[in-house]
């Protein structure tokens, strides 16, 4: 249902949907613009050219475009978090106060299920936001990262952590250790997840299914934990199961296994390649070796099992960058992949402490500048091969400083 509207002279659009409310007002040439989930929670949000976006934890990050670079982005500060919803939420009381008024500055009137939708998105205040926030924390352990696509994503924690948890170039999981959920505890977390979510369930595209690389269990123990998933939400009308499958050592999945996923509602998988260099690959200790990773993606392309293969760009600096590119390029126009899967390339983001620093420091590496890594990849991808029958993967950045969950 739309509203297209006046409020005043002012513009105003409203978009009711399932899964959410959205409410744009035009006021000197610009919008402001809020995105609520069913249940009222912000979750968008436009206002004098910075888009924002927030997480079921509670943060927001802010983005825009600048002068001479694409864009940028910050965290915003617990009050500067505060005073955005607070903005929204004073926003929605005008208009609705308007309505109780009898709109008599509105035209058309504003239609009873639009009207709904506006308070329940009013009383997510935020006194309710920073509950909901702490409810999230009650549910969830940290939610470390997800693929780009797959941000709304309605994720489950089958496992904690990462069962490796070596690599050097990777702080997601170093706070726990890594532990496969009984199905008695994973039916209680999926439970908790579906009271948490409320009505906010429709805005969830997909289910991922985490944390780290929850593939790594074996299948006595992950199928009884796909069915509660099964017996719990509808999985296919959520677009069915996405995981990780990270670092390659020990067991490993079967081609009939992973069909075996495919029948349970899996469609994809993302692996962290890295890289196709071998010698890069044990620099960054990451377990295992290019065509391990190799082997995998053709064991589920032939299940019929969808990938997400990611890059390290600008891992192993010069010193490694002619062998990266050239054994990566290799990797993958081995994996065959085609337009049902995903490569992503992924910046080394350096951080205090992170044991790749040191080991690059004592290795003598001289990291690439963004502009090489940027190069890098084009480098990559100007080299892959792909089929015309199975088509061209999509090939997009993977930027972990933006992840928002
Ligand atoms: S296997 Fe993946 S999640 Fe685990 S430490 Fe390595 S990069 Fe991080």
């Amino acid at each position: 249902m739309e509203y297209l509207g006046h409020w005043g002279d002012r513009p105003l659009t409203i978009s009711l949907k399932p899964n959410g409310l959205t409410v744009s007002l035009q006021h000197s040439g610009r919008a402001d613009v809020y995105s609520f989930d069913a249940a009222g929670r912000l979750w968008t949000a436009l206002h004098e050219g910075v888009s924002y976006r927030r997480g079921l934890n509670g943060k927001v990050i802010a983005k825009w475009k600048t002068a001479g670079r694409d864009r940028d982005r910050r965290w915003l500060t617990v009050e500067e978090s505060d005073a955005l919803l607070a903005r929204a939420n004073h926003w929605l009381c005008e208009l609705l106060e308007e309505v109780h008024a009898g709109q008599p500055n509105l035209s058309p009137a504003i239609p009873a299920p639009i009207i709904a939708a506006l308070e329940t998105a009013r009383r997510f205040d935020l006194h309710l936001a920073h509950q909901d926030a702490l409810a999230f924390a009650q549910v969830y352990r940290p939610v470390g990262i997800l693929p780009p696509d797959q941000y709304m994503a309605l994720t489950l924690q089958a496992t904690e952590g990462c069962s490796f948890n070596t690599c050097t170039f990777c702080d997601f999981y170093r706070d726990r250790p890594f532990r496969i959920k009984t199905p008695e505890e994973f039916q209680a977390h999926a439970r908790a997840v579906k009271d948490y979510l409320g009505a906010g369930l429709t805005l969830r595209r997909t289910i991922f299914l985490g944390d780290a690389n929850a593939l790594v269990v074996p299948m006595r123990r992950l199928v009884p934990l796909v069915e509660i998933v099964h017996r719990e939400f509808d999985v296919e009308q959520l677009g069915g199961i996405y995981a990780f499958l990270d670092g390659f050592s020990g067991e490993r999945k079967t081609r009939q296994e992973y069909s075996r996923l495919v029948s349970l509602g899996f469609k994809r998988v993302y692996l962290g390649l890295e890289s196709g260099h071998d010698p890069l690959l044990q620099f960054l200790k990451k377990p295992g070796s290019a065509a391990d990773c190799v082997a995998a993606v053709r064991a589920m392309k032939d299940a019929g099992l969808a990938v997400g293969v990611i890059v390290l760009l600008g891992a192993g600096g010069r010193q490694y960058a002619a062998p990266h590119v050239r054994d990566t390029v290799r990797a993958i126009n081995a994996m065959e992949l085609d337009m049902d899967d995903l490569i992503y390339f992924s910046e080394l983001v350096e951080s205090e402490g992170m044991a790749y620093v040191t080991a690059a420091y004592q290795a003598g590496l001289k990291p690439l500048t963004p502009a090489e890594r940027a190069r890098q990849a084009e480098e990559i991808e100007s080299q892959l091969r792909f089929s015309a029958i199975g088509g061209t993967p999509h090939i997009s950045r993977y930027d972990i400083r933006e992840f928002v969950y």
